[in-house]
């Protein structure tokens, strides 16, 4: 699959490129990803992609010109119709589900804003996706794309050295869409605190009930939406619900 990227700060990426465990992912080209700087489309002497808002107020608005003309030299280098996805606060937050479709895509162009956002006509004349870190503003797109990446190439074939690793982890709702459990590494005995008792027994069985319970409860006690939302998908059998009845004294 292939990312462009629309960026004034490409240099940003690039630790998160080369670094950890997702790096197999960038080298071998399983994800590849390509940088374009709007400011190597935009006309005259300083090369300006940004103006000050009509109407007035504070900040500068990213001209739809250079953008538009940056899209289009992508569009000629990508035989396909890519969908334009814009990193901006009034998107849809991204969650596992987004991040599950873009790994199963083909990829797409992603667009990082920068100062008060994007000339809106830009938006409304070629973006297919807006999407959302959070509730929160940062003060460019970079970051949201970053993040996007990352979850995206974790979930690559062969990325995490066991393959089934992501499956365990949290939202995964192919498996229950629960939060993962609890983890311990050694020493078994640290700051007065042993580990608990069932994964130190070395029963298969009994390890993996324990990290079911705990997930179970732990989801239960941060997140009962998730649950509810597994219940529904039928992702919960008699005996988690005997669990998720009981008493809530073993949750970590
Ligand atoms: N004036 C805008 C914020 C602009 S911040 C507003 O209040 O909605 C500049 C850029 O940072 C945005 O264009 C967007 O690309 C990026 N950005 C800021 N917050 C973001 C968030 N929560 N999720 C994704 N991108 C964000």
């Amino acid at each position: 699959m292939r990312f462009d990227v629309i960026t004034l700060f490409a240099e940003l990426f690039a630790p998160f490129l080369e670094l950890g465990v997702t790096r197999r992912a960038f080298e071998s080209g399983q994800v590849e990803v390509q940088f374009f700087n709007p400011r190597d489309f935009a006309e005259g002497n300083y090369r300006r992609v940004d103006d000050r808002p009509f109407g007035g107020g504070p900040g500068m608005v990213m001209m739809a010109e250079p953008l538009a003309k940056t899209l289009a030299h992508i569009r000629s280098l990508r035989n396909d119709n890519a969908p334009v996805v814009l990193f901006s606060p009034v998107g849809k937050p991204l969650n596992h589900a987004a991040v599950q479709h873009w790994a199963d895509s083909t990829g797409a162009i992603l667009v990082c804003g920068r100062y008060e956002g994007l000339d809106q006509r830009f938006i409304d004349a070629h973006v297919d996706v807006q999407v959302s870190l959070g509730d929160f503003v940062l003060s460019g797109g970079e970051i949201a794309a970053i993040a996007l990446l990352d979850a995206v190439a974790r979930l690559q074939p062969g990325v995490l050295t066991d393959p089934h690793s992501h499956a365990f982890d949290s939202f995964n709702a192919e498996l229950d869409g629960l939060l993962d459990c609890s983890h311990y590494t050694r020493p078994e005995e640290w700051n007065g605190q042993a580990v608990p008792g069932a994964l130190m027994s070395g029963n298969h069985a009994q390890i993996e009930r324990w990290r079911r319970d705990q997930s179970l409860l732990l989801t239960a006690a941060k997140r009962p939406d998730l649950l509810v939302a597994a219940r529904a998908a039928g992702k919960l059998d008699a005996r988690d619900e005997v669990v998720l009845a009981g008493p809530k004294t073993n949750l970590l």
